[in-house]
Order: structure tokens, then C-alpha cells, then sequence
């Protein structure tokens, strides 16, 4: 039987390490190049729910979704980049998902739906044992999902999700208030809707022009903070909720930023802001280790349906 080969002895030193070597060396350095996240988060007794605490651990990322920490995520600062290496969250997820759990009470039982969820098998494993979680997709065409539905046609029965996670899915629906009355009509008494939408703009208008985003589906509407005022029509209490940083940004009457940042119109997003609406969520510092930069890209609609 030939030696397997070994130039330079590690596998000998891993494979002498006492516990306490495991326990002080190695684990620590799997955690910190990632090697250990997959593991608590797919370790269901370690895992019992979401994670909700800081666990950085002086790390300069945290990816509140997989536990992941380490010294940057990968990409840019943007919404739709900064990616952890480990569950493939990009900035927006992150966000969304600490709206979700730092907002809602949180049960084993609760009966969650989310619409054409980005991220994969990990995730959603990971969900399915938190919570009652479903997965959907309009046509099953460019997102895997348990079920098919239609947002303005709803295959479900009344009053049978507790909470709907829905990102940037709205803008590709074409009836907007018959969405949301169909979504109010699935939501539980006190049910909710952690609601993403990019905010580009504003006041909600068409696309001047022909707009589609990565997976080919068709943009009808550029969202603006009127929106609220539709989802509070649709019967939802509503609140916005956005990192502190942006609440402030959109408090000062700046005169010399600028009024456009790539796509983002933040000359009519700040001169349309309804600064009542707005509750902040995310401090400063936990906006950087969540990678959650620049401010202005991280809106979430927070809509309670009624108890009654
Ligand atoms: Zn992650």
C-alpha cells in the first residue's frame, strides 16, 4: 500500500491534534476562513433559530443569514453585490432578512411563504427548520420553488401565512392593488409582509423604457415612497424601515450631494420622503458588518395586516 503523500506534514499534524489543539486552533481558524459556517448552520441541534445575535467576533463582515464572519464580503458596496462566501447572500438579502427576524416574533410554527427566494438548498433547509416555510415562483421558470403563484391570483387559502417575504418581486407584478389585496387575503390576523422593492426613484412611475432585470422578467413599475399610501389603501399598517444612516442622510437638506448615484434618482428620492414613515433599523456599525453600503440602496416595507 503506498504512503499517501504529505510534503509539508500537515496531514500528519491534523491528524495528531489533541481535542484541546481542535478546540483552540482549528476550529477558530475554520470559522475564520468560513470552512465552519456550513456546519452551524446546517447542524440542527446547534441551530434552533435564525441568527439573531452579533456573533462577528471582531470580524469586519457577518452574514446574519449562513453566521459567516471574516474580513470583507466579495464584490462591491451595492445592493445587489457584496456576496458572502459561503451562502451566496448578496447585500439586499441580508437586509431583508434582518428586517424579518429582528421584527417579528419569532415561533417554530409560524407559517412562512417567500416569493422567488435567491438563495438555494442551504438556505432553504436551514428555514424549513425554523420555520412553516414554503417557497414560491410565478412560473417556476427562473426560481426553483415548492409551489407556483401568481400574486394577483393567488392559489392559497384565506388567512393562511403568518409571514410573506417578498424581494423585488413587486415591480414585475402588473396590478399592483390587486396583488396586495390578495396578499392581505393570505396574511393571518396580524399576519405580515416584509416587502423589497428597488427604490429608485421618488414617486412610482413605468419605465420610460423597456426594463428588465437579470432573470428576462419585465419591469412595470419604478417604485417610489408612494407606495406606502397604497399599502396602507390595501388595509396594512405600514412602517419603512431603512439603516440609521439613511433616516439621518434623508433628515439633512444637502445642497451639494449628488443627485444621482448610478440608477438612484436620490434628488426626487429625498425630496419626496415622507420622514414620518420612516423607522430606522440598523445602526451604523451593524450596517458596515453586514455590508449593507451605500445607505440610500436598503429600503424594506414593513405592512401588519389588521388583528381582527
Ligand atoms: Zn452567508
Amino acid at each position: 500500500m503506498s504512503a499517501e503523500p504529505d510534503p509539508d506534514g500537515v496531514l500528519t499534524r491534523v491528524r495528531s491534534a489533541t481535542p484541546a489543539m481542535v478546540k483552540r486552533v482549528l476550529r477558530p481558524l475554520a470559522r475564520r476562513v468560513g470552512l465552519a459556517a456550513p456546519r452551524q448552520w446546517w447542524d440542527s441541534s446547534r441551530s434552533r433559530s435564525p441568527h439573531l445575535g452579533m456573533r462577528s467576533r471582531g470580524a469586519g463582515a457577518w452574514c446574519n443569514i449562513c453566521g459567516w464572519a471574516g474580513d470583507g464580503f466579495e464584490g462591491v458596496a451595492h445592493s445587489e453585490s457584496a456576496r458572502c462566501p459561503i451562502c451566496g447572500s448578496i447585500a439586499r438579502d441580508r437586509f431583508l432578512f434582518w428586517c424579518f427576524t429582528s421584527r417579528t416574533p419569532l415561533n417554530r410554527k409560524l407559517r412562512v411563504l417567500e416569493t422567488s427566494p435567491r438563495l438555494g438548498h442551504g438556505y432553504r433547509t436551514a428555514m424549513r427548520r425554523w420555520f412553516s416555510y414554503r417557497s414560491s415562483d410565478f412560473d417556476l421558470g427562473a426560481h426553483l420553488a415548492d409551489i407556483a403563484l401568481d400574486l394577483q391570483q393567488i392559489d392559497l387559502p384565506d388567512n393562511s401565512i403568518d409571514v410573506l417575504l417578498t424581494p423585488h418581486v413587486l415591480e414585475h407584478v402588473p396590478d399592483t392593488r390587486l396583488a396586495l389585496s390578495e396578499i392581505h387575503r393570505i396574511l393571518s390576523p396580524g399576519g405580515r409582509m416584509y416587502l423589497q422593492v428597488p427604490l429608485l426613484q421618488g414617486t412610482t412611475a413605468p419605465p420610460l423604457e423597456p426594463e428588465f432585470h437579470a432573470d428576462n422578467t419585465k419591469v412595470y413599475w419604478r417604485f417610489g415612497w408612494d407606495l406606502t399610501t397604497v399599502l396602507r389603501d390595501s388595509g396594512f399598517a405600514v412602517r419603512v424601515l431603512v439603516p440609521s444612516e439613511f433616516a439621518q442622510e434623508l433628515e439633512r437638506t444637502t445642497t451639494d450631494a449628488a443627485d444621482q448615484s448610478g440608477e438612484f434618482d436620490l434628488g426626487s428620492i429625498r425630496r419626496d420622503v415622507v420622514h414620518a414613515d420612516l423607522e430606522p433599523v440598523l445602526t451604523d456599525r451593524h450596517a458596515r458588518l453586514l455590508g449593507t453600503l451605500p445607505c440610500h440602496q436598503f429600503v424594506v416595507w414593513e405592512c401588519v395586516r389588521d388583528a381582527s
